[in-house]
């Protein structure tokens, strides 16, 4: 057992001074430190600065560590120049970066205080990657495909990455599923992956709604995506409508990644089967996919949380930027009120999507906790000055385990 009593405790939706923290792999306590040394006399003490903040480990739920090696390869600005950038540096892209260039985006989410992260894997070339990283981990293997010709071979190569990913014995990593998006994916696919998911409980996530483009194809079969699958597909109308796609999720609350250009009825709809939006609002300005509504999303009870998407749609995979451009760019909402629910949203409710016993400091939580030198006593504005001035952390725990 290990007793820590920080300056500052956040939950993250309270801000706690003079308290102290009992844990293990758990937290078990959390009360004044005389209390704690009566339960636990045995505890060892844990060394923290003078200004120090407690806080839970952040939760990233939504990156591409395959496609880590992108800098300047892909084009921004636009959906689906960025989409044919893609399909054209692939190759290099993928190859680009290998196990140990992975591990270092791992790293770097790691050293950002990301103690659980969501990787959608495209090829399972990231599992040894994900596999070794010190994070919790929910491994999202993908399925993608929208020709019906194809569906049972691209079903089995899906179902092998799956049983690889099942491979891996280690605690706080769990194989997950990925849709890829409503355009890509045949909705007998769809449906096979979602009723494997169902069956073996896992987590599911899927991109949503994120273009303009998107929004056209599945509605009226034209726009920009027109030429995209008559060249590339043979294919001249969209595989799901956005309403037929929804009804595939009904009984399976899933992650719906970017749902930028969601309208109400979409939102509501999300709202009804459970599902939780991820926010990744860097991935959105680059691929000029617009500015997601957040008072829309409020409107329809719609959950969101925060995502960083991959770095081939963002320059870090950093929470904390992710979260500070996110108080800008959504200018009308209260500073403060805004920045506490950013924190909130990227870790108890982020959490709460996942299945996961974590993101809080609650007694009963698995202790992934960040340890903060804020080199001065907090005012009651802490989250937005966490925002803006960047953590100092310290130390990471996870599951109790000093990490960093
Ligand atoms: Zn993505």
């Amino acid at each position: 057992m290990k007793i820590i009593t920080p300056e500052t405790i956040l939950s993250p939706t309270r801000q706690l001074s003079g308290m102290s923290i009992a844990f293990d792999t758990h937290i078990r306590a959390i009360g004044q430190l005389h209390e704690l040394l009566e339960q636990f006399p045995e505890a060892d003490f844990v060394e923290v600065p003078l200004h120090s903040l407690v806080m839970p480990g952040l939760i990233n739920p939504h990156v591409h560590l395959e496609f880590s090696a992108n800098k300047e390869t892909l084009k921004y600005g636009s959906f689906m120049p960025w989409l044919n950038s893609v399909i054209e540096n692939r190759e290099d892209l993928i190859g680009g970066c290998d196990a140990n260039c992975m591990s270092k985006a791992c790293d770097e989410m790691l050293k950002n205080g990301i103690t659980t992260f969501g990787a959608v894997s495209s090829y399972a070339l990231d599992l040894e990657a994900a596999a070794n990283a010190k994070q919790k981990v929910l491994f999202f293997n993908e399925v993608i495909g929208s020709q019906a010709t194809m569906a049972d071979t691209l079903y089995d190569d899906f179902m092998s990455r799956v049983e690889a990913s099942l491979q891996v014995k280690r605690e706080g990593f769990y194989p997950a599923i990925a849709i890829h998006s409503p355009y890509s994916v045949h909705p007998a696919l769809i449906k096979r992956a979602l009723k494997y998911a169902t069956q073996h409980n896992m987590v599911t996530t899927a991109h949503y709604m994120e273009s303009p483009a998107e929004q056209e194809w599945l509605a009226s079969n034209s726009g920009e995506f027109k030429p995209f699958f008559t060249e590339f597909l043979k294919q001249d109308y969209a595989v799901n409508t956005s309403e037929s796609f929804l009804s595939l999720f009904k009984d399976k609350p899933t992650l719906m990644t970017h749902v930028v250009q969601a309208d109400h009825g979409e939102l509501k709809q999300l709202a009804q089967d459970g599902h939780t939006v991820i926010h990744c609002p860097i991935s959105n300005r680059l691929l000029g996919n617009g500015t997601i509504d957040l008072e829309k999303l409020d409107v329809n009870k719609v959950s969101w949380v925060m995502g960083t998407d991959g770095l081939s749609s963002n320059y870090t995979l950093d929470l904390i930027e992710e979260m500070k451009i996110a108080l800008f760019m959504h200018a009308n909402r209260d500073l403060t009120t805004l920045a506490t629910e950013l924190l909130t949203n990227a870790t108890v409710n982020s959490a709460k999507a996942l299945g996961m016993n974590t993101g809080e400091i609650a007694v009963g939580k698995e202790a992934d906790l960040l340890i903060i030198d804020l080199e001065t006593t907090p005012s009651e504005q802490l989250p937005v000055h966490l925002l803006l001035h960047g953590y100092n952390i310290q130390k990471i725990y996870i599951n109790g385990n000093e990490v960093s």
